[in-house]
Order: structure tokens, then sequence, then C-alpha cells
């Protein structure tokens, strides 16, 4: 497919100085037109930070350090949103490219009835729509995500929490966006309603063609719902792959830990046990492949020098790519290294 959204070489600090924290390490990651695109990993492994810093919306004291993003518009020539003015930005969001922020369905407006958020998003981008259409188009936008017509005149209150979050899709929707970037709440209470959420998307994505970038850290359901995964892990991509990939044949050890790792659909988290230990201090990172010290694969190059997010010979001519010595041969590496 087409490319929608282009990252190249993103990088993210939080602070400056010798107080600065690089969250995201020169991240490359390419978005196609009406694909579901997963993006998992563990607590602070940079999601997040991805999604805010691609889309500009980085909360202080997040600093972009480097990269472009390519937003690609239906027609015309591609726009790096990383150099447009505030109202190029502006116009894009919600239009083209929408977000739905980690647990914002908290955030609706609690004392504005569900009819008016839905119609201010619409009025901010065509203001010349009668109130009567904006109306009937926020009926119609509740309708697609499975609420009556009739929860118009609600509070968020009123609302379930399942409620809340399809309202979010709603308005994530309103505009008609090529992009719906989707960052969900990490708790295992939340897992049954973001496998609702997700199908939804997915049926949706289905009908309109919009892409897709769904985050959690519960790869069992991007494995179900989406057509890619990226893995994340320190801030770097470290495998990217078909869903199917992902599941039948994970290249990354880290990968293999996450999908052994699948959460019960009740209940608590279990452990991560495939990965002993936990995530990297990223103001103390090891040496080489930052994963080495909870890795039981690792070998001597493993702390010598980071490896790089290629395709494995192995796995040519498919797209999928893996940074881990595990599955690109060292020949070329000096033998003190291997
Ligand atoms: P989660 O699954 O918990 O949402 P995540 O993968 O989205 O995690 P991020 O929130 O992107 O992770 O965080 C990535 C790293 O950046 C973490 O180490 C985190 O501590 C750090 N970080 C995030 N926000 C800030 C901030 N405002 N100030 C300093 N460091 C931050
Ligand atoms: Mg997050």
């Amino acid at each position: 497919g087409r490319p929608v959204l282009e990252i190249r070489g993103l990088s993210v600090a939080y602070g400056t100085g010798d107080k600065a924290v690089q969250a995201l390490d020169s991240v490359d990651l390419t978005l196609h037109r009406g694909e579901v695109l997963g993006l998992a990993g563990e607590s602070g492994s940079g999601k997040s930070t991805l999604a805010y810093g691609a889309t500009r919306l980085l909360p202080p004291p997040g600093v972009i350090t480097g990269g472009e993003v390519l937003y690609h518009p239906r027609s015309g020539p591609p726009g790096d949103l990383l150099s447009m003015s505030d109202d190029q930005l502006r116009s894009l969001r919600w239009q083209d490219l929408s977000i739905v922020f980690q647990g914002a369905m908290n955030s609706l407006n609690p004392v504005s009835r569900i009819s008016d958020q839905l119609t201010d998003v619409i009025r901010a981008h065509q203001p010349d729509l009668p109130r009567t259409e904006r109306l009937a188009r926020a009926a119609d936008l509740l309708r697609l995500v499975g609420i009556a017509r009739d929860r118009l005149d609600d509070y968020p209150h009123q609302l379930s929490g399942g409620m809340r979050q399809r309202v979010m899709i709603a308005m994530a929707l309103a505009l008609d966006p090529d992009v719906v970037i989707m960052d969900e709440p990490t708790t295992a209470l939340d897992v049954v309603m973001q496998r609702q959420v997700l199908a939804r998307l997915g049926e949706l994505r289905d009908r309109f063609g919009f892409a897709v970038v769904f985050i959690t850290h519960d790869l069992s359901l991007l494995v179900e719902f989406s057509d890619r995964i990226a893995i994340m892990y320190g801030g770097r991509l470290v495998e990217e792959a078909t869903a199917q990939e992902i599941y039948r044949l994970p290249r990354h050890p880290y990968t293999h830990g996450l999908l052994n790792s699948f959460p019960a659909l009740r209940g608590e988290r279990r452990e991560l046990t495939g990965i002993p230990g936990s995530p990297p201090d990223l103001n103390a990172l090891p040496p080489g492949c930052i994963l080495h010290p909870r890795c039981a694969h690792a070998m001597r190059v493993c702390s010598g020098r980071p490896p790089e997010l290629a395709t494995p010979p192995a796995d040519a001519p498919s797209a999928r790519t893996v940074a881990c010595w595990l599955h690109h041969p060292l020949a070329a590496a000096p033998a003190h290294l291997t």
C-alpha cells in the first residue's frame, strides 16, 4: 500500500542538558493507507512518546531532537509535520489525522452534553455547516460506534466507560480522517474493553479506509486485529512484521517474551515470563543491544555492538525487520566480538 505517514529518524528527549532523558532514539516507522498497525512494548518503552512526538503533541518537557514525519495527503505532495506552522498543523488535526489519548475517555468535558462535544469538533473545521446538519452528523457518528441517538443529550457521567470510549472514537472519526491513532490505557481491567474498541475500529476501517495506529501492551489483541505489528523496547523499535509473522515466528527474544505474557482475559496480569528483569534505565543504558542483560540468548557481540533493525537474510524477501544479532550474520564482524 501507499504510505500515509512516514516517521524517519524520530528522536525525543524529556528535558534538556544534563538532565535530558532520551526517550526515543531514531525511530523509523511507516504507516500505509488503510492498514491497522499495532504498537506494543512494556510500560515505559516509548509508545506514547512516539505517537505524541510524531503528531507534535508532546507534553513538556518533551522535545523532538531529530527526524521528520511525512504526512501524505490523498492528493498533493507530502508535508513534514515537524516543520509545519501551527496553523497548518491545526487544520490537519481531526481532519486528516486524529489521536485519542491514553485515558482520553476520562477527559470528556463533564459539564457538556455528548452532542455539544461532537458538534464542536465538526464546527471548528466546518463552521458553515448548519446546526441541524451538525446534529444529524453527530447522531450518525454515534450510530457508527453503536450508541443510540437518544444518548446525544446525555452528559459523560451518564455513560458507561465503554460508551465514553466509543464517543471518543466517534469524535476521532468526525471529520473522516486518513489516520486514527489510539493510545490505550494499560490496566488489566481494560482488556475486555480494548478488545471491543479494536474490533469496532477494524470494522469501521473496512468501511471507511482510514489507517489506524493502535497502542497497547497486549500483544494478543494486536495479533488478532492488526495487519502489522511494531515492537518497542527502551525507546527503539526492535521488530516489525505482519501480525501473522509475529505470532507464528517471533524473531526477537523480546517479542517472544511479550507473546508469552498474554494477560488473562479477566484477572491479574501475568509476569513477562519470557523476559525476567525490568525495563532499562534510560539514563544508564547498557552498551550494545540494550536488551542483552535480560536476554537468555545473549552472545558476546550483544554487549559489544548495537544490532541494526534490518530484514534477516532468512526472512528475505519479506519486509519483516528485526534488531537482534541472533538473526543477522556476523561474518563481517571482527572475531573478538563474536
Ligand atoms: P505506557 O505503556 O506505560 O503508557 P509508554 O510505552 O507509552 O508506556 P512513554 O510514556 O512514552 O512509554 O515513556 C517513555 C519513557 O519516557 C519512560 O521512560 C518515561 O519515564 C519517560 N517519560 C515519559 N514522560 C515523561 C516526562 N513528562 N518527563 C520525563 N520522562 C518522561
Ligand atoms: Mg503510554
